[in-house]
């Protein structure tokens, strides 16, 4: 059973005052995008096998990707096997192309299609709804895993909205291949705001408006990240990366998520080509791809 899941960027991410038990309330716009890791889920050929789950990670720089319980597809497969009372071992195998820490959920993404994966493979049923809610046991980020397209996500980014928006849009993604931590960004933003006042979080009208009419020049100027000073703060180069995509003519730029990853929206195709060419020149970004957004969440490609 495969599972194909993709990656995301947030269009706006309003983060709100520190609480008591050490979380913040965000409000965040979602919209999956095509960058896919690809996430398998298989009986053993061992039924007798003393460990439930073997994870294998296929990428081009699998350090630091942990096999174990401190991987986020071994937690899902936990949880569904004890809600289901499932007992055969599993072989989860994740083609990894999501950019690992660099803000654009892949660890959650993987949570996702294992998930997914499992309901089909033992068929189980679920809805989608009731899939993100496991998910969401697992890390606020899964639920949108699950459900793709664009999305509005409040409390801790786990209570989704559907968002409407029209249109097809082309993005330029500049990775990074060393990651950023997101609690050590939180903590960066926490302090960077010692002393201020912060409101609730909000979505943005004016970034909704704009998707709603599918205007891709006013959603880019609409770009809002909160955690875009912590993380230029702990990442300064992100800030050169940023001018020089805007200098290039990109119709807005953002810090995805907790960065490092920079995501720049470009007019249509032929602009999203002519910015990967001038970013890739400027010297300041290693890897920079295309993607299109929004695209469907976890889906199974082949049984
Ligand atoms: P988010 O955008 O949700 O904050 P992220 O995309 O910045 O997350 P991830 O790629 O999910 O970050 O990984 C963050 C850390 O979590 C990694 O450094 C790694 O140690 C751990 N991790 C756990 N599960 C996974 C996974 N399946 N893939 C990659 N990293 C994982």
């Amino acid at each position: 059973m495969t599972v194909r899941v993709p990656g995301k960027v947030n269009l706006q991410l309003s983060v709100g005052p520190l609480r008591e038990d050490g979380y913040h309330d965000i409000a965040t716009l979602f919209q999956a995008v095509s960058i896919f890791d690809d996430v398998r889920v298989a009986l053993a050929e061992d039924r007798d096998r003393q460990d439930l789950f073997a994870i294998m990670i296929n990428a081009d720089h699998p350090h630091g990707i942990p096999t174990d319980k401190g991987n986020l597809a071994y937690l899902a497969a936990e949880l569904m096997f004890n809600r289901f009372q499932l007992d055969t071992p599993i072989d989860i195998t994740i083609e990894k192309r999501i950019p690992v820490a660099g803000g654009m959920a892949g660890g959650s993404a993987n949570a996702a299609g294992v998930i997914v994966a499992i309901d089909s493979l033992f068929s189980l049923g679920l809805s989608k709804s009731e899939m993100e809610e496991l998910g969401a046991e697992i890390g606020s980020d899964v639920p949108f895993s699950i459900a793709g397209g664009t999305a509005v996500g409040t409390g801790r980014g786990e209570q989704l909205t559907p968002a409407l928006a029209r249109g097809e849009y082309s993005w330029v993604l500049a990775l990074s291949s060393n990651g950023l931590s997101t609690p050590a960004i939180y903590k960066e933003c926490d302090r960077l705001r010692e002393g201020m006042e912060i409101s609730a979080p909000q979505v943005n009208e004016s970034l909704m408006h704009a998707l709603r009419s599918g205007d891709a020049k006013a959603l880019g100027k609409s770009l809002q990240n909160d955690l875009q000073p912590a993380a230029c703060s702990i990442r300064p180069a992100l800030r050169l990366i940023l001018d020089v995509g805007m200098d290039y003519g990109a119709l807005g730029g953002i810090v995805s998520g907790s960065g490092p990853t920079v995501a720049f929206l470009a007019e249509d195709e032929d602009h999203a080509l002519d910015l990967v060419v001038a970013l890739t020149s400027s010297g300041v970004v290693g890897n920079v791809v295309r993607a299109t957004g929004p695209v469907v969440g976890a889906t199974v490609i082949d049984r």
